[in-house]
């Protein structure tokens, strides 16, 4: 099978845009490359220490002079609903562009992601009109008012996992409620968030509000993280990265909401509706490529019901058509470089050397024409000895299932909760004392009980334990991206 072939990209240097304006490329080049192919389809223009200052100074502007700030909330939320209504206009060009970068199928960055990253505007436009305040009267005579305002300059820092969904989330809620920002995607997938910062300001988005620079994260992500001028940090990414940030910013006080890694345990119960928990372990660690933080990449299965369960998931999984991302047929696209495939690859040896059986997979899929310089890897389906085998304790952010099975509850909760991260569980069960009992022994930040996925953005969302500091959505958000401030006067 031959790949469609890329298109024609408006932008193949990709450099930064500061204060609504395109800088000329002048950095150190890095390339970007379509992973079906292999080949390399862009260049990224690194943003050094001056230019990541030019993105910071211009961000304090915006945030200065009060234009954007004080706007009112009205007004606000007119400029978020324009961006949301042009972001689903090129929600195909984005999506392309998304595509080309990262390997995920058009169709799921067509129907879900750049979807969801209009829809986080969409979000907080109407968050924002419906925030309330609190007063306090004092017996003495005064009244204690509660109001909230922005913070100053925000430091968002993506991953390239999902760049567009995930750094939209960022960018809407830090500028709903009235901050600027400097966005710094993953060096791997600067494209489509690049065309996305374009659209703000298409949308009206004064400039300045929000300011894109591009490249590696020791570099331009060092320098964006420790500049003085920015007042917070949102980062997602992996754990040690996060670690580093955290320590970073605690030099300057500053505060950060860390969203890491995973590594989750998908809990089946002989009681569950098990045709439903068999269709949701499938999309749960193969969907995106099988590179998601919330991947269910540990399947911990009751017994009695586990040799059913895994011959009827590798049968499945053999069946998922891998193939060219760009059309609507295809569920499983390439990994997002040749490392992270070779990376991926090494845990099928990791995995017989440690006594687990490989079921299905472990291999990289043969593909032809274009596609072979691809870096496709077949789904892929182990049965883990332990809990403590490295399959099931390290973050392996591909198409990479573990199955576990269990005897009893306690058992099941004591492998669930043995590992160092704690991002989500998912949770099959239709015996309500055992779904009572697990959504409490769980921890992780989110459960979600015969169900997959399904995210509230009014609800928080974020880990415990080693995947992150803080929470994304809702008042989670409006708590991070706000100073509160208590005015006492009399009465
Ligand atoms: P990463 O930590 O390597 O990089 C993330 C971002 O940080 C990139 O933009 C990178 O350039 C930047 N960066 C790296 N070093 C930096 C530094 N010293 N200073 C400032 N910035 C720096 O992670 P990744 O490989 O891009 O993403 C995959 C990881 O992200 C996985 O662990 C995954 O679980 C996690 N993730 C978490 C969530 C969540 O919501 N919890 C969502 C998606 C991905």
């Amino acid at each position: 099978m031959n790949a469609v072939s890329p298109t024609t990209l408006a932008t193949t240097q990709v450099t930064s845009l500061i204060d609504g304006q395109v800088l000329p490329a002048s950095g150190h080049r890095l390339p970007v490359y379509y992973p079906a192919t292999g080949k390399q389809i862009a260049e990224l223009v690194e943003a050094d220490a001056a230019e990541v200052d030019l993105a910071v100074q211009a961000a304090r502007r915006a945030f200065d002079d009060g234009a954007w700030a004080r706007m009112s909330v009205e007004r606000r939320q007119e400029m978020l609903l324009a961006i949301h209504a042009r972001i689903l206009d090129h929600a195909e060009e984005l999506a392309r562009l998304e595509c080309l970068n990262l390997g995920v199928s058009m169709r799921e960055l067509r129907e879900r992601q750049i979807k969801r990253a209009a829809y986080n505007f969409r979000f907080f436009a109407e968050y924002i009109g419906q925030t309330k305040g609190d007063v306090y009267d004092q017996s003495a005579g005064y009244r204690s008012i509660v109001v909230r305002e922005p913070v100053g300059v925000a430091a968002l820092i993506a991953p390239w996992n999902a760049p567009t969904a995930l750094a939209s989330m960022k960018v809407a809620a830090a500028i709903a409620f009235g901050n600027t920002c400097v966005l710094k995607p993953s060096e791997q997938t600067p494209l489509a968030l690049r065309r996305f910062v374009e659209l703000l300001h298409e949308a009206g988005l004064p400039p300045g509000v929000v300011n894109i620079v591009n490249g590696r994260g020791p570099v331009t992500g060092e320098a964006l993280v420790k500049h003085p001028g920015v007042d917070l940090i949102s980062f997602t990414g992996g754990t040690e990265t996060g670690r580093h940030i955290m320590a970073t910013a605690a030099q300057r006080l500053k505060p950060c909401t860390l969203e890491l890694g995973g590594k989750s345990a998908n809990i089946v119960f002989a009681s569950a509706d098990l045709d439903r928990a068999l269709d949701a372990a499938l999309v749960s660690i193969y969907s995106n490529n099988g590179q998601q933080c919330l991947a269910g990449s540990r399947i911990l299965l009751e017994r009695s019901i586990a040799d059913d369960f895994i011959a009827r998931f590798v049968a499945r999984a053999r069946q998922i058509r891998i193939g060219d991302p760009m059309l609507d047929t295809t569920e499983l696209g390439p990994l997002a470089s040749a490392s992270h495939r070779d990376r991926v690859l090494s845990y099928a040896e990791i995995a017989r050397g440690e006594g687990a059986e490989v079921l299905t997979g472990g291999v990289a899929a043969p593909m032809e024409g274009d596609l072979a310089g691809g870096y496709f890897v077949e789904p892929t389906a182990v049965l883990a000895p332990t809990n403590s085998a490295r399959v099931c304790q390290d973050e392996i952010f591909g198409p990479f299932a573990a199955f576990l099975t269990f005897d009893s509850y306690e058992e099941a909760m004591r492998m669930a909760n043995d590992t160092t991260f704690g991002l989500v569980s998912y949770l099959w069960s239709d015996h309500l004392p055992t779904v009572e009992a697990a959504t409490r022994d769980l921890k992780s930040g989110v459960v979600w009980v015969n169900t997959t996925m399904t995210r509230e953005l009014r609800a928080p969302f974020g880990g415990y334990k080693d995947s992150g500091v803080g929470r994304e959505g809702g008042e989670a958000s409006e708590q991070f991206y706000t100073e509160i401030k208590t005015v006492t006067i009399p009465t």
